[in-house]
């Protein structure tokens, strides 16, 4: 459901041009679980920011659920991207002056669903991540991994396949952390959601069953046998319909 074939994508820093990503192929069947690992600056968040539809690629092709991600125009990215992707940051993101609740509700108030379905959705989602005592709580009265489990929370209110978390644990105890991924793979394991895990903790990385190791914007390294020999759909170059 996921396919990436030869991307790049590389960023001008005054004169000269540093390279994000390149030239990188990737399958990730549907449902499954990876960890991703590397040096800082090795392309981790580049390639996350891809898949998840924030960023394009300056070269290559990446197909979503069999569409070719190119083809899209703005409007309808904006649109896979809120239908399939949930997103959790090592900053967690949350809004400050909003409690708990009302940071999960955020994404089901800027699509305009009714309130009395929102706070369905909300209350189930809190009751699943064990946040329910904390619902009226700001941020800043939660704790590190209580934040990042409202984040995931939130991630998960328009019900995405696809849930890319880039360094959850980089701002959380090894407790917490652990917490948090193990939290993360619940999702997959019982929704089948495809779980891609940023992580510069090799002990958590290594618990994916398919591990990626990047380096210099390169996959340098995939546990997953034979991977990387999938045939390239070669583009049409004709504009998309
Ligand atoms: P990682 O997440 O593994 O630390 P990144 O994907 O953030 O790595 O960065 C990969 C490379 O691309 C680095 O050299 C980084 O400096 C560069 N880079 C990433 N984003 C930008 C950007 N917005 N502008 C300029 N350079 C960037
Ligand atoms: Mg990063």
């Amino acid at each position: 459901m996921i396919k990436l074939s030869g991307v790049s994508r590389r960023f001008q820093l005054g004169e000269q041009w540093v390279n994000g990503l390149q030239s990188v192929d990737l399958n990730i069947p549907k449902g499954q679980y990876l960890s991703v690992m590397g040096p800082s600056g090795s392309g981790k968040s580049t390639l996350l920011n891809i898949i998840g539809l924030l960023d394009r690629p300056d070269r290559g092709h990446y197909f979503l659920n069999d569409r070719d991600t190119a083809c899209l125009n703005d409007k309808a990215l904006a649109e896979l991207r809120s239908n399939t992707i949930g997103f959790v940051f090592q900053s967690f993101h949350l809004v400050s002056r909003l409690t708990a609740f009302e940071n999960i509700e955020l994404p089901l108030m800027l699509v305009g669903m009714a309130p009395v379905k929102r706070r369905q959705i909300v209350e189930r989602l809190m009751e699943q991540l064990g946040l329910t005592e904390r619902a009226h709580h700001a941020p800043h009265q939660l704790s590190g991994g209580q934040r990042q489990r409202v984040a995931i929370a939130r991630a998960m209110a328009h019900s995405p396949s696809v849930l890319l978390a880039d360094e959850p644990t980089g701002n959380l105890d090894s407790q917490s952390g652990r917490e948090v991924v193990e939290l993360l793979e619940s999702l997959n394991q019982q929704q089948g959601l495809t779980l891609i895990l940023v992580t510069h903790d090799s002990q958590l990385g290594h618990r994916a069953p398919r591990v990626l190791q990047m380096a210099d914007g390169a996959i340098i390294q995939d546990t997953l046998p034979h991977s990387r020999h999938f045939a390239k759909e070669e583009c049409s170059g004709e504009p998309c319909a």
